[in-house]
């Protein structure tokens, strides 16, 4: 069988169309290497004994890709990674389900999270941890953990996550794969089940540009379904799959390279940014001034919004009922068994913040910061078109490090969160490797709509550069 270990997942499609592989053998090649690999990586929470496939035509059609469990397909389990849905059936496809069967995809099975996507390192998951594939001491990012390692492995050519404040682009950085967030109401959000209502989009996680840029074509667009769906025209994004950076206005918000942020991910930074110079962008230092209370906002409106979704998981709709003699020892006991910690926490957050006495020094101060984070990007972008920043403040943590320190954990998201309080698009791709051969992710931020931009820079860095085509020693 031809090995597919390299191929991109454009490159699939295409040696399916010629008929030089048949959709059976992508599909087997992937299923093979996932048995063989996955018992230690732990990436995938189902593999479908049969992939999912409709007759359907783009440029992808034909090859394989895995779904975030949060995301629900018709008849299939979807769970979140949490005891309390782990029962439970989708009874419909999420629109981007939909959208993946249209196109001809064939849908392989789930990858595992951090509970209802709380966490930045996969370690909140009832299935267990994932590892990362580059040091299976080290944790793969989260809550999309499963999605980057699989994809980072190359178990699978693409996949599907969710970002609510970097849950595609953290571990996206941490595997050393492309991680993408659109703006908030490019791509509809039925069927992905909710965290935070106002900040969750789904996005792909690949390889590389040219298939990030295929699957959003297909992902994104008007829903009818999701009231917060934009109406506006999808452009055709392979259209900016071009080396161009010339004249590019790049802003480096200082407030992003300041105190922790690691030495490693520092330089790192220091030659993308001689990597855009070379090509004749220009470069600018920026502020961001409201960028020290981003995680405090994010996490008053995150859990806020999560304890309020939370709410329907009550042993009566949906999954895990646990016993008890009236209605109310039902719902507490099916909770109390149902929720792992951090998903408590959440619900402990939000709850005080949304409470009355509270809810305006918490919540509406919270959404009051926001407008003015929201405004930094505003102005920064009168100045300049996209904004270049790391992904995350170190590489790859150690599995356990963090766990038992929640303050630490949140203070890891201090460069992703930004982006969904403003709603703007923004993507990790690799940059480098530090002295442990971990990989080390870059991010571009954008302004709304501009998803194509970012798509441009990242294509015209990877054509120079060869960082996303190293793949881990399994
Ligand atoms: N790590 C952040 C959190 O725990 C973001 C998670 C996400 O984007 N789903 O909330």
């Amino acid at each position: 069988m031809k090995d597919l270990t390299f191929s991109t997942g454009c490159a699939i499609a295409q040696n399916i169309k010629d008929g030089k592989v048949s959709p059976d053998e992508a599909h087997s090649f992937f299923k093979e290497r996932i048995k063989k690999l996955d018992p230690q990586l732990k990436s995938f929470v189902e593999i479908y004994p049969d992939p999912l496939k409709e007759e359907g035509a783009s440029a992808l059609a034909g090859a394989p890709i895995a779904i975030k469990d949060n995301i629900c397909i018709k008849g299939k389990r979807i769970s979140c990674a949490s005891k309390i849905l782990s029962s439970h059936i989708s009874v419909y496809d999420a629109t981007v389900i939909g959208r993946l069967k249209r196109a001809g995809l064939q849908i392989i099975g789930t990858t595992n999270m951090d509970e209802f996507a709380f966490g930045s390192s996969t370690e909140n998951s009832c299935y267990g941890t994932t590892k990362n594939p580059w040091d299976f001491s080290r944790v793969p990012g989260g809550s999309s953990g499963g999605s980057a390692a699989a994809v980072a492995a190359r178990l699978v050519p693409f996949a599907l996550g969710s970002d609510t404040g970097g849950s595609i682009r953290q571990p996206a950085s941490f595997c050393g794969v492309v991680g993408f967030k659109p703006t908030y109401g490019r791509v509809s959000r039925y069927g992905l089940v909710a965290f935070g209502s106002s900040l969750d989009q789904i996005g792909p996680i690949t390889t590389n540009f040219s298939d990030c840029a295929h699957l959003l074509n297909i992902i994104c667009g008007h829903d009818s379904k999701d009231s917060t769906s934009t109406p506006k025209d999808v452009v055709d994004f392979t259209q900016a799959l071009k080396d161009e950076a010339k004249n590019v206005k790049i802003g480096i918000p200082k407030e992003y390279f300041a105190q922790g942020l690691n030495q490693e991910v520092k330089k790192a930074l220091d030659s993308v940014i001689e990597v855009f110079k070379d090509k004749g962008a220009k470069i600018t230092e920026i502020s961001l001034p409201h960028t020290e209370y981003a995680v405090a906002t994010y996490y008053i409106v995150a859990s806020s919004e999560a304890s309020s979704n939370l709410q329907r998981f009550d042993g009566i709709r949906y999954g895990l009922r646990a016993a008890g003699t009236n209605l109310k020892d039902v719902y507490m006991n099916t909770r109390g068994e149902g929720f792992g910690d951090e998903a408590k926490r959440r619900i402990f957050l939000g709850t005080y913040s949304l409470s009355s006495g509270y809810y305006e020094a918490y919540y509406v101060q919270a959404l009051k910061v926001r407008r003015l984070i929201k405004e930094d990007f505003d102005k920064a972008f009168n100045k300049v078109d996209v904004i270049l920043t790391p992904t995350s403040p170190t590489p790859a943590f150690k599995i356990g490090e963090k766990a038992t320190d929640p303050l630490s954990m949140y203070l890891s998201d201090v460069y992703t969160i930004s982006a969904n309080l403003a709603g703007v698009p923004a993507v990790s791709f690799p940059c480098g490797f530090s002295k442990d051969n971990l990989p080390i992710g870059a991010q571009l931020i954008g302004k709304e709509f501009d998803e194509s931009t970012l798509i441009r820079l990242g294509y015209s860095f990877q054509n120079v550069t060869d960082f996303h085509k190293k793949i881990p020693a399994l």
